[in-house]
């Protein structure tokens, strides 16, 4: 399979080049040429297959021209060991639970994918086997899933470069507590200091010849193409319980890498009959969606706080996938946008009439369904993060005391090991050319 660049200006590249490199030449996004669709059988049969079988097949359709059978299924099944359920929380509407992975984060599985994919080709290719340095720089969350996702995977080592106490505690112990490949760098500085001191390592001549250098961003295909498997999965459980028949999706979206991946689903046939992609107060795509004009804002800070993004990169690939048609994708997806009075007040709802524990990000796609499902159809609504993730602020809504999942509780009784760092280029340089 071969990709090509959103904006229509770089050559062809193939999966290995696209994951590595991740952006293209004229810094555009890669699509991939084709989008197979699935067989009518595996639709019927979907309900009664496992999750792990379900991506598989999903899996094939995607990487089967680049990776072989046993590879991919291997990649697959290590990459999705854990679950990922509907819950009901009211008649006919469900939750999609995406964060059971290993740092409760849905962003797990296109971390671990992606780590096991690189290291899938750095086997494969004929060089000498030099270590590949995977940069990422995190306000939080990206560099957990990440760090986790690269963790003890051999031939790869990861600098997660984090801004000096702007992380909360729970967060920054899932990425300076693991050892092994991962180096944790404490940046004196703020978050955009810490994406300068990436963007000028890619960019700096000498440290290229001395060390093989990728990102993991987000927006890389082998990050945001598996969480597909998400939605297959989730078609396959409603369908279980017979309720598949209309159904409608809502993803709560910032970047919109997630919600992009059920659209690839969709137009791989799943069945699911329309989208909602709900906001919180950064409102771009939903005005337009209303306008039919995208125009970028700088983003605004919420309570959904890794929804705020005034310019969602995966936009290009959705604008590019409808043919740039307003028509085509605001007749297939509608929008929402909650202030963070509403997404509390909704938290608060939800709990009282359900007992169902919502965290900022779920709220949003809650209320977007609860809002906006038509009589006769069933909704499902992502829940991104686990609440306990976001514990000091859905406490003090609901006024209760959530207590912190094992899995979280085990990275808080780690040791912190990370590297002080000045946001200075030349000392990173140095540090790196010391490696
Ligand atoms: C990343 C994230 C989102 C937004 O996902 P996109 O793919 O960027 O749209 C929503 N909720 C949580 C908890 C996230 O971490």
């Amino acid at each position: 399979m071969k990709y090509y660049s959103t904006n229509g200006k770089a050559p062809l590249a193939d999966l290995q080049k696209a994951v590595v490199k991740g952006l293209a030449e004229d810094r555009g996004l890669y699509m991939p040429e084709q989008i197979h669709k699935l067989p009518q059988a595996f639709f019927d049969n979907i309900q009664d297959m496992s999750f792990q079988d379900i991506a598989y097949n999903v899996a094939v359709s995607f990487f089967g021209d680049d990776v072989d059978p046993d590879g991919l299924q291997d990649l697959v099944y290590d990459t999705l060991s854990f679950d990922c359920p509907i819950v009901k929380v009211e008649d006919n509407i469900y939750t999609l639970e995406l964060f059971h992975g290993p740092t409760l984060a849905f962003k797990d599985v296109g971390a671990r994918f992606m780590a096991r994919l690189l290291q899938f080709f750095i086997n494969r290719s004929n060089e000498t086997h030099k270590t590949v340095n995977v940069l990422v720089a995190t306000s939080g969350d990206t560099g957990s899933a990440v760090a986790n996702g690269f963790l003890g995977v051999e031939g790869i080592h990861v600098y997660v470069l984090y801004p000096k106490g702007k992380v909360s505690p729970i967060q920054e112990c899932q990425f300076t507590t693991l050892g092994k490949n991962i180096t944790a760098i404490e940046v004196d500085g703020v978050f955009d200091d810490c994406q300068a001191l990436v963007k000028s390592a890619f960019m700096d001549e000498e440290l290229n010849k001395h060390m093989k250098l990728t990102s993991a961003n987000s927006i890389n295909v082998a990050r945001f193409l598996p969480q597909a498997f998400y939605y297959f999965n989730a078609y396959a459980r409603i369908k279980k319980l017979g309720m598949a028949d209309n159904l409608v999706m809502c993803v709560p979206s910032g970047n919109f890498g997630n919600i992009c991946a059920a659209l690839f689903g969709h137009e791989m046939g799943l069945p699911i009959n329309r989208f909602i992609a709900a906001n919180n107060a950064n409102d771009i795509f939903y005005n337009y969606l209303q306008t039919g004009k995208y125009e970028p804002k700088p983003s605004k800070q919420t309570l959904a706080n890794a929804m705020d993004v005034g310019d969602p990169s995966n936009f290009a690939r959705i604008y590019d996938l409808y043919g740039k048609s307003h028509e085509k994708i605001s007749s297939l997806i509608s929008g929402a946008t909650y202030s963070d009075d509403q997404i509390r007040d909704t938290m608060r709802q939800c709990y009282k009439d359900t007992g169902y524990i919502l965290d900022p990000h779920g709220a949003c796609g809650y209320r977007a369904l609860k809002e906006g499902l038509r009589p006769g159809e069933v909704g499902i609504f992502c829940e991104t993060a686990h609440p306990a993730k976001f514990k000091e602020k859905v406490d003090d809504i609901l006024g209760i005391d959530i207590p912190i999942p094992e899995r979280l509780q085990a990275f808080m009784n780690g040791k912190k090991q990370s590297v002080p760092m000045s946001k200075d280029f030349s000392d990173f340089k140095k540090y790196l050319l010391s490696k």
